[in-house]
Parts: structure tokens; C-alpha cells; sequence
């Protein structure tokens, strides 16, 4: 089962959390019929997204994460929460193909050109009246590094943040982890520079090639230095859609349009894109819908 564990080093300098998303990717990864350079990027992402709404007490917490890159996978979405749900996807353009596996540089799969340049927006919500949105260009389009700069930056929080996905033989996901380091407020980013060295470039793949517990990062991270463990989250890729939004979505189209699409031949489909779930409608199903909006209607 993927968890993530927070925990406090003992000399109360930094506060590290250490996920361990290996299910969750390959979950998505299935739903999303994806793997080799894309399972990379989309579980960087992912186990990002699960580290972001995990920072505060509140149980209310969301994050959401749009990585807008100009490169040939388009946009990633991503959107979590507090209880270690997430769900996400990219939003690849219909006529891209299969991207091949990029280099690595320091034993680390390098995804930059995939993502390409752009902008990285985050929505933190932490069940206060509006959410908090965040904007930075994307610094190197490896995802964990444009999110460590956005907290550096937007949130002022000196942060260390390395995601990594390992993939098999076969281009699936073998592990997937991630680890975000941050000083209390009043720390330097010296500080963190410090910490950075032990855990990230190339360094939580290479760890990754055997299996870990999210304690074990915390000690890596930390460099063996003593924590103070806290709370555990189960995580899991779960999304919220139903057949009820998805009606909602065909009802959007109004009455005209649901007749026309009744008039072609089978039924008609609505795919959730965060995580590949199909809802179909019959024709007499979307005529009765079409029936019904008109009723509201007069
Ligand atoms: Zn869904």
C-alpha cells in the first residue's frame, strides 16, 4: 500500500515528508494506458501533487498542479488532497505519439524537452474562503525542480523537492517515491542546499532500485540524522467522478444538441479525462434528458 509519512528532524530545523507512490502511478498509468517517458512524468507529478496537499493540519487541503509546457505531451493536470486521494492526467494532443525514452543525466531520466517551457500554475486550497494560485515559468520541465522553485519563490518556503519514477524492463512503473525538505520559517536556503545533496539529482532513483518505506527516505533525506516521525496517510489514485456529473455535462450541451447526438448511430460516450472512466447514454436516454431540460425549460 502507498503511504506518506511526515516527520521532524530532531533538531527542529527541517520538516521532511517522504512518499512511497509505486500503487498509485501504476494505477493511473493503467487507466491512462501510459508508460515509459509519460509514467515518468505523470508520476513525478502525481507523487508532487500528494506531497503539496499534505502540508498543513486541515484536513480541507487541496492542491491542484497545471504544468502549461510547450512540449509534444501538452498539459498535465493534477489535483489532490488532503485524505491522499489524487487524480491526474496529460492532456496529450491527439495526434502526438508514444514518446520515446529520453537521456538521463546523473542516473536521472531527463523529461525536460517532453514538458517542454511554459508555465507551472498551483492552487492550494486550504479550506479557507479563496484559494491561494501560484505562478512561475517552468524552470527545467522536470517537474519536481519547477515545483521546488515555485515554493522557493511564491510560498517564500526554502524547499527540496525530488519525485522520481522507476521504471522496468518493460517501460512500467517497477517504484515511484517522492521527498519535500523544508526549513521552518526563518530557515535559509542554505540550509536546505545542504540537505538537497543527499537525496535528489539522481540520487532517490538510484535508491529507488530497491524497495523503501517512506521512513527510510525521511532518514536518507535527513542523512541519518534523528526525526521525529508524525502523522502516516494511506495514498491512493481515486478520482470523483460519477454518472451524475457526467450527465451534467451532457445536459450543458442542451436539448437541441442532445437530440442530434441521439440521431447518431450507438450511444453516446462522456470520458472523464482525469482518470479514463467512460459513462454512456443511450439514444432514448439523452432524447428523455432532452425532454426533460425542455420541461424545466417552458
Ligand atoms: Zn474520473
Amino acid at each position: 500500500m502507498d503511504l506518506l509519512q511526515r516527520a521532524i528532524s530532531s533538531d527542529r530545523r527541517f520538516r521532511v515528508v517522504a512518499a512511497v507512490t509505486t500503487d498509485l502511478v501504476r494505477e493511473a498509468c493503467r487507466r491512462h494506458e501510459i508508460g515509459g517517458a509519460e509514467a515518468i512524468v505523470l508520476g513525478r507529478a502525481l507523487t508532487a501533487g500528494c506531497l503539496l496537499s499534505t502540508l498543513t493540519k486541515t484536513d480541507k487541503e487541496r492542491a491542484r498542479l497545471e504544468l502549461r509546457g510547450s512540449g509534444p505531451l501538452g498539459r498535465v493536470l493534477i489535483d489532490s488532497r488532503s485524505d491522499g486521494s489524487v487524480r491526474g492526467f496529460i492532456q496529450r494532443p491527439e495526434e502526438a505519439s508514444a514518446s520515446p525514452l529520453p537521456g538521463s543525466i546523473g542516473g536521472r531520466i531527463r523529461v525536460g524537452d517532453l514538458v517542454g517551457s511554459g508555465l507551472l500554475v498551483v492552487t492550494r486550497d486550504i479550506g479557507l474562503e479563496n484559494p491561494y494560485q501560484g505562478v512561475v515559468e517552468l524552470s527545467t520541465g522536470e517537474i519536481d525542480e519547477d515545483i521546488e522553485l515555485y515554493l522557493g519563490r511564491s510560498e517564500q518556503l526554502p524547499s527540496a523537492l525530488g519525485c522520481d519514477v522507476v521504471l522496468d524492463a518493460h517501460g512500467g512503473v517497477l517504484r515511484a517515491a517522492g521527498v519535500l525538505c523544508q526549513t521552518f520559517p526563518g530557515g535559509t536556503p542554505e540550509e536546505i542546499g545542504e540537505l538537497r545533496g543527499s537525496l535528489f539529482g539522481g540520487s532517490l532513483g538510484d535508491l529507488l532500485r530497491q524497495e523503501r518505506t517512506p521512513s527510510e527516505l525521511i532518514g536518507f533525506a535527513l542523512g541519518g540524522e534523528a526525526s521525529e516521525l508524525s502523522t502516516t496517510i494511506p495514498l491512493v489514485f481515486r478520482c470523483h467522478c460519477d454518472p451524475a456529473r457526467a450527465r451534467a455535462i451532457l445536459a450543458s450541451l442542451g436539448a437541441d444538441d442532445l437530440d442530434d447526438l441521439a440521431g447518431e448511430p450507438g450511444p453516446t460516450e462522456v470520458r472523464c479525462s482525469y482518470c479514463g472512466a467512460r459513462y454512456s447514454m443511450t439514444p432514448s436516454e439523452l432524447h428523455a434528458l432532452a425532454d426533460e431540460l425542455r420541461s424545466h425549460r417552458s
